[in-house]
């Protein structure tokens, strides 16, 4: 597998190219590249959430944590005192950072079932339906958001699979297959529950033609 500093620099030049080569291609405007370029390299790390890389988990947890709490001072800034908001953000920041993921480090198994298509999709879906619900975006740039988290998230599956590869002595080691799966064949009621967690997504996602739209004029400027 490849390690945290190798997976955050090939998913943040990863992004950097997507996100200005989606504004070369005016798919959006500058300022939009950057939460583009920003979800890219999340995604390229976020795989290592359930390893033993306390770094990795570390940074995960926190950038979960930081953007909850941004949301979440977005959403209820109208209903709440100033004095009761800012005890809200404290709660969810030191509840995600700390809490949840300790709770997390508890169950999970590294490349387990963070390391799937399963798993990616979930991300991408996550995603997709945040920008569009919390941040208000169109449906076009939501979607845009979600394969952008998937793609940095398939970046990371790739490149720990090319780490598998002993390219010098053409020998595949033993861990070759166990990041790119499509789901977690060790941990089936797992990866029920991240299918279920998907379904309940369905009517939160921004509407599916725009995901058409976006994907055919991604596709018109290669084809
Ligand atoms: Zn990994």
């Amino acid at each position: 597998m490849a390690n945290f500093r190798t997976h955050l620099s090939v998913a943040t030049v990863a992004g950097v190219l997507v996100g200005l080569g989606g504004r070369q291609m005016s798919l959006w405007p500058t300022l939009e590249a950057v939460p583009i370029t920003v979800l890219i390299a999340f995604g390229g790390i976020l795989p290592d959430i359930d390893s033993d890389n306390s770094h990795a988990v570390r940074l995960v947890f926190t950038l979960l944590a930081a953007l909850a709490t941004v949301s979440g001072a977005l959403m209820f800034q109208e209903q709440l005192a100033p004095g009761m908001l800012l005890m809200l953000c404290a709660v969810l920041f030191l509840g995600i950072r700390y809490v949840l993921s300790a709770v997390f480090k508890h169950f999970s198994v590294h490349r387990g079932i963070w390391h799937s298509l399963l798993a990616t999709l979930l991300g991408s879906l996550l995603t997709a339906c945040a920008s569009y619900q919390f941040f208000l975006e169109s449906a076009w740039m939501a979607w845009a958001h979600g394969l952008a988290l998937g793609f940095g998230m398939m970046v990371h599956l790739l490149l720990d699979e090319c780490y598998s590869v002993d390219l010098v002595g053409i020998r595949v080691k033993r861990s070759f297959g166990t990041a790119l799966k499509f789901f977690d064949y060790r941990e089936p009621l797992n990866s029920l529950l991240m299918l279920l967690l998907m379904s309940a997504l369905i009517p939160w996602l921004p509407p599916w033609s725009a995901l058409t739209q976006l994907v055919s004029q991604g596709m018109g400027y290669w084809f």
